[in-house]
């Protein structure tokens, strides 16, 4: 399938003032325990780490968002296989950032789904690819609907029935030491 007009946008700012703007771990910690990746995907809640100790041992966030323009007469299905595309470009994007800054982690959008096979969490194994694995903004209580809005002008949208929205977005992005 050939997407066309999948858009990068790129923003900065230093993680401190991010935090305090944008992240709420209790709040999204709640919505996780809602999702069926809860505690069963490595790359999700419960974390065996301080999310807020995390984001404190970075200097700085690279945010990079990826916009897709639905067209008129778009399935579901074709609109839902663009968002995985946009995560793969996403991801790539970030992996090449991260790679010139040792020390730098990609924050993902959405859940690892590296392993089709499955993720091991719920065999009580470790992640068999711990140095893929991604966490995304949300699963470290960020609000990205908040940072679409704040850094980008782009609210988050959602279809109505068998029609997508008129974008889809994905947000993700490379913290720096
Ligand atoms: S790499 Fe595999 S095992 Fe690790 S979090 Fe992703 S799906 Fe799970």
């Amino acid at each position: 399938m050939e997407y066309k007009g999948i858009n990068i946008m790129e923003a900065d700012t230093d993680t401190a003032s991010f935090v305090n703007s944008f992240v709420e771990v209790e709040k999204f910690l709640a919505m996780c325990r809602e999702c069926r990746n809860y505690n069963t995907v490595w790359s999700c809640p419960p974390y065996d780490f301080n999310v807020l100790d995390r984001w404190a041992s970075f200097r700085a966030i690279h945010l990079t968002a990826c916009r897709y323009d639905t067209f008129e007469g778009e399935s579901v299905p074709h609109a839902v296989a663009a968002l995985a595309k946009m995560k793969e470009i996403l991801t790539g994007y970030c992996e090449e950032l991260a790679a010139r800054a040792p020390g730098s982690q990609v924050v993902s959008a959405g859940s690892c789904t590296i392993c089709s096979e499955g993720c091991s969490r719920p065999l009580g194994l470790p992640c068999r690819h711990p140095d893929r694995m991604k966490h995304s903004i949300e699963s470290l209580g960020g609000d990205v609907g908040a940072v679409m809005e704040h850094f980008f002008g782009l609210p988050v949208l959602w279809g109505v029935g068998d029609k997508p929205p008129a974008y889809l977005i994905l947000c993700g992005g490379v913290l720096y030491v």
